[in-house]
């Protein structure tokens, strides 16, 4: 969701790539997930730059803004966008639907658990969207969640194991009780910023 003629420092640029308007819905433009944005064109990119709504301004494309993250997350090599979400201190990564499984594959499964470990100590999380469904990778493990919308609340939890501390997270519906009683619950994390 930059501007096609940007290139990074490190010579990584949005050249030939749509991923990020194609995988992940945008809610404003009532754009679905997996269909690229009508306002996109080839070799243009953006054709609403100047006024392209708050989800496109929001996107950070990590394999952009992070030169230490491998060649091999070039999205259009990989067939993912890893997107980061400050506010939530969250990774999520679109998996594009005709390669479902390219994220629990190597080198990149190793690169989100490290991901998950670092993150996970500081309140953040690691999500993976592919075909609908959420999956959260955790320091120590992965897990599905479920069918995944933007109205879903995900909360991290934290107990105290043998070896340090135990993340769980949990996808929830606004206006669960058990959502309400787990606010109140020390150690957990509600992340309720849109995907
Ligand atoms: S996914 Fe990243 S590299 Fe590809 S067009 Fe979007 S911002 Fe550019
Ligand atoms: S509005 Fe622009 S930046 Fe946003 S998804 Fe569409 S083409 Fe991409």
């Amino acid at each position: 969701m930059t501007q096609a003629a940007y290139t990074t420092p490190q010579g990584r640029s949005c050249a030939g790539c749509s991923l990020c308007c194609w995988l992940p819905a945008i809610p404003e433009l009532n754009k679905p997930s997996q269909i690229l944005c009508t306002s996109w064109a080839a070799g243009v990119g953006c054709k609403i730059y100047e006024t392209r709504p708050g989800t496109c301004r929001k996107f950070e494309c990590v394999y952009l803004t992070s030169p230490q993250l491998g060649e091999h997350w070039k999205p259009l090599a990989c067939h993912m966008v890893i997107a980061h979400q400050p506010r939530a201190n969250r990774i999520v990564i679109h998996v594009d639907d005709a390669h479902p499984d390219a994220w629990a594959a190597e080198p990149h499964y190793g690169d989100i658990r490290r991901m998950a470990a670092a993150l996970y100590p500081k309140n953040g999380q690691v999500l993976i969207l592919s075909q609908g469904m959420a999956t959260a990778v955790l320091p120590d493990r992965h897990k599905v969640l479920g069918p995944y919308s933007d109205d879903k609340v995900l909360v991290t939890t934290e107990t105290a194991g043998p070896n340090g501390p135990v993340y769980d997270v949990t996808l929830y519906s606004e206006g669960d009780p058990a959502l309400g009683a787990l606010r109140k619950q020390a150690g957990a994390v509600d992340r309720t910023t849109p995907v």
